[in-house]
């Protein structure tokens, strides 16, 4: 089984996959936390990829295809692919390496997106997401790490990001409707819900 996250930035598609990961048996693959590694490493790519992550934009089909075409050569068990496809050209070459068994749409207002992801805090040891609306302190109640703000969670960047998802990204729900695999929800309930319902879609 392999599983697709779609959904705006902000929409919880990362949080969601972390959660379901613990008991689905499926695979996370994140192409954010991805590139994050690779600026981390300062590699070719991640110097390329900085730039366009920090202003918001896509970093171009070429390098994410590639990217994850090699992570698939070492897989073994089913994905849930969170953040790709993140353009028809992306989910063209998909097709091409992986049979994608369902999708989930999770939807969501711009209104909403600011708020979580301008209040975004994440784990640097384990990457867990917290937000201050909830959580107050500065390290991780799980591991202790040092909890920081992602470099594009700004209000411009983030406007940026929804304009790149709504002219790129958006598309993608008609490509895989019409192919009778798309699930519609709403990112706004509780994460348990959520959880709940993705898990009876994987479990058909
Ligand atoms: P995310 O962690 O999924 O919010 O991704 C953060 C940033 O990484 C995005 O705003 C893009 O700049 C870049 N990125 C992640 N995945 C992709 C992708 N599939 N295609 C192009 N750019 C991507």
């Amino acid at each position: 089984m392999n599983l697709i996250f779609l959904g705006p930035p902000g929409a919880g598609k990362g949080t969601v996959a972390a959660e379901l990961k613990k008991t689905s048996g499926l695979d996370h693959l994140s192409t954010g936390d991805m590139l994050r590694e690779e600026m981390k490493n300062e590699t070719e790519l991640g110097k390329i990829a900085k730039e366009y992550i920090e202003s918001g934009k896509l970093v171009p089909d070429d390098l994410i295809i590639d990217m994850v075409k090699n992570r698939l050569e070492n897989a073994d068990a089913g994905i849930m692919f969170d953040g790709f496809p993140r353009t028809v050209a992306q989910a063209e070459a998909l097709d091409k390496i992986a049979h994608i068994d369902a999708v989930i749409n999770l939807t969501t207002t711009i209104d909403v997106i600011i708020e979580r992801i301008g209040g975004r805090r994440i784990c640097r040891n384990c990457g867990k997401v917290y937000n201050v609306s909830w959580y107050h302190k500065d390290t991780c109640e799980d591991c202790g790490g040092e909890l920081y703000t992602r470099a594009d969670d700004t209000e411009e960047t983030i406007r940026t990001r929804y304009d790149e998802y709504l002219k790129k990204t958006a598309p993608l729900i008609d490509y895989y409707r019409v192919k009778g695999i798309v699930h519609d929800i709403d990112a706004n309930g509780d994460i348990q819900t959520k959880v709940d319902a993705i898990s009876d879609i994987i479990k058909g």
